[in-house]
């Protein structure tokens, strides 16, 4: 069968029987794809001992419905800095598992791809904090549609977009103005501008949040982002961990 040759980025990796290794990748040109390598585990020949989370390759693969069959890998970049440093790896675990996740298989989604790369060479380029993290997630549900909107009152219908006051925002993603705004997520003004400047400039690092801006916005993004899921994070339970002791 004739092999295709992707760009990927590893989402997740395991050992599978004594030398096979199952990936699931997403990959530049077809999307999320879950594939075999034959002897994964031990072929440093053919796949460079790249099989790993986050690494970014350059591969040939069969496609095939259901288990792809990997047949070699290059390796485009490891991302070193990141492996050096276990807030990295947790933030940079969180993100792909979270891009496994809420993508579902074998649809191209290239200004995904894009943001994923573009947060590895972050993490990879400068010290790791919450505000990439933020800046990641908003933009995530913004490209899977799920975008976080401060336009008008979910209950009476009122612009919100240019008020100064506190908003409320639900996981659901309803909004609500300060009238009607008895649950949900309070949302100060700063919280909001800085997550709409975020969400227009795609580009890491131009957005900086004040302590109290990214309170608001996390727990905003955190339970927005629970709400697509159908069981916790493994890595969101790592990333905690490695949090709570930094
Ligand atoms: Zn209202």
């Amino acid at each position: 069968m004739q092999a295709t040759e992707c760009e990927a980025v590893v989402l997740a990796a395991m050992d599978y029987g004594e030398s096979d290794r199952i990936v699931t990748l997403f990959t530049h040109e077809h999307g999320k794809i879950r594939a075999i390598a034959r002897h994964g585990k031990k072929s440093v020949k053919r796949f460079s001992g790249a099989l790993e989370v986050f690494a970014r390759l350059h591969l040939q693969l069969v496609l095939k419905e259901g288990l792809s069959s990997l047949r070699t890998t290059e390796i485009v970049t490891v991302f070193p800095h990141i492996r050096d440093d276990l807030l990295k790896i947790g933030y940079a675990g969180y993100a792909c598992e979270v891009v496994d996740r809420l993508l579902p298989e074998a649809m191209g989604n290239q200004r995904l791809f894009r943001l994923l790369v573009s947060y590895l060479e972050q993490l990879d380029a400068f010290p790791a904090g919450a505000d990439d993290r933020r800046f990641f997630e908003v933009n995530l549900l913004k490209i899977l549609g799920y975008r976080l909107s401060f336009e008008t009152c979910s209950r009476c219908g009122t612009s919100v977009r240019s008020s100064s006051g506190t908003i409320y925002c639900t996981s659901a993603g309803e909004t609500f103005c300060s009238d009607c705004g008895t649950s949900g997520y309070p949302l100060g003004q700063e919280a909001r501008t800085l997550l709409q400047k975020a969400m227009a400039t795609g580009r890491f690092g131009a957005i900086r949040f004040s302590e109290n801006s990214l309170r608001e916005a996390g727990a905003v993004l955190d339970a927005v982002v629970a709400s697509h899921l159908t069981r916790p994070l493994h890595s969101l339970q790592f990333l905690q961990q490695v949090l709570g002791v930094h």
